[in-house]
């Protein structure tokens, strides 16, 4: 079995601050070593059902190069690197296109306006006010299953803040959810330690791979993203790229047969939004 696992940072174990999420940010080697005792707790649980399992880990935070490849688990592998859409145009996703039979979202958050939510931002916090998925309000998790379903792989597993379960239930009732923290505010929460939440996300992952009615399926077909942007500069610069189709003064769209393709598309739109590139997209 190919077990693809997506990470992100801000629902990991502890982090519930800006400064653990840069490398220039006091807390962020700390936060490395949670974050990657994290996604070793999801890969134990897999091969606890499935010890021959393919676990290929994608870095999908900020930099993409926060995991501490010598700590992870050795029977991974982990994509690392920049989400430039050069390099990564299914940005979190990447590689998983070259094959899996089921994947997780690890270390998540609610999307962008979400209220009171811990760290919510839907990809880029500078641009993306709000980002639709055919019509209604998507955070990252709901975009990452629309492409995975697209590419035929399900979505057996979320974790992350505890605000992203009704989230995630609003339109996914199968996957499982793990909380690693309480939520108080946008920079609060009651932490999980890493022994407590590593024995949650064991049990959560040996579970979603051993039980096939956990693993959701989201529609696929034609797929249109709208995105409201901040600033109109934003949405303007967006506009020049081909597939990108003008909605409003700062909200562009751009639509696809394939949600995987129409995301590609998306992601380029949105690199290209952005007035100077920020140095973690370098
Ligand atoms: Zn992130």
């Amino acid at each position: 079995m190919r077990v693809f696992i997506a990470v992100d940072m801000e629902g990991a174990t502890g982090v519930v601050h800006h400064d653990q999420l840069m490398p220039d940010g006091r807390g962020y080697a700390a936060a490395q070593k949670l974050l990657t005792a994290d996604v070793n707790a999801v890969i134990e649980g897999v091969l606890l059902v499935e010890p021959q399992a393919e676990v290929v880990v994608g870095d999908g935070h900020g930099i993409m190069r926060n995991v501490l490849l010598d700590q992870l688990h050795p029977s991974a592998r982990l994509v690392v690197g920049s989400a430039k859409p050069s390099n990564k145009p299914l940005c979190q996703l990447e590689g998983v296109q070259f094959g899996a039979d089921v994947a997780f979202c690890v270390g998540y958050h609610s999307m962008a306006g979400t209220p009171g939510g811990l760290l919510a931002h839907t990809y880029i916090g500078s641009l993306i006010r709000e980002l639709r998925l055919n019509g209604r309000a998507a955070g990252e998790v709901e975009v990452n299953a629309a492409v995975l379903a697209s590419l035929g792989i399900p979505l057996a597993m979320v974790s992350g803040n505890s605000e992203l379960q009704a989230e995630i239930r609003a339109w996914n009732t199968s996957s499982v959810f793990v909380c690693t923290k309480q939520t108080l505010g946008p920079t609060a929460a009651i932490c999980l330690t890493p022994t407590a939440t590593g024995e949650l996300l064991r049990k959560g992952a040996s579970q979603a791979i051993a039980d096939r009615s956990c693993w959701h399926r989201s529609v696929t077909g034609r797929t249109r993203f709208e995105v409201d942007t901040y600033r109109r500069e934003q949405a303007q610069k967006a506009f020049a790229y081909d597939g990108v189709e003008q909605v409003g003064e700062m909200t562009f769209a751009c639509e696809h047969e394939n949600a995987a393709e129409a995301f590609r598309i998306l992601w380029r739109a949105c690199t290209m939004a952005l007035e100077e590139t920020p140095p973690w997209l370098s």
